[in-house]
């Protein structure tokens, strides 16, 4: 079972057997800005979207310390954070 096909407003056809109404297809579009979330464990990224960081952008401007002091983010949770910053050209901020 495929599910039903379904055509998102903006032409995408894809392949849905729940009541979601996410377009895969537009999902994916919006990986770039936020997809480092994606990597994250739950309570990590509840920490960075409660701090108002959904973005790496929003991210490159807090320092590693400010983020590990996010209720919520584990030591564990930065490499991935330091890899999904400089696979975009960034880095955490100084200090
Ligand atoms: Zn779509």
């Amino acid at each position: 079972m495929k599910g039903d096909l379904r055509i998102c407003k903006n032409g995408h056809r894809y392949y849905k057997s729940s009541d979601c109404p996410t377009c895969p297809v537009c999902e994916d579009e919006r990986k770039p800005d936020n997809g480092f979330l994606a990597v994250l464990a739950a309570p990590a990224r509840r920490a960075l979207e409660s701090a108002g960081i959904k973005t790496l952008k929003q991210l490159s401007k807090r320092s590693e310390t400010e983020i590990l002091k996010l209720h919520g983010m584990g030591p564990g949770s930065l490499p991935k954070l330091r890899k999904a910053l400089h696979d975009e050209g960034l880095t955490f901020k100084e200090g």
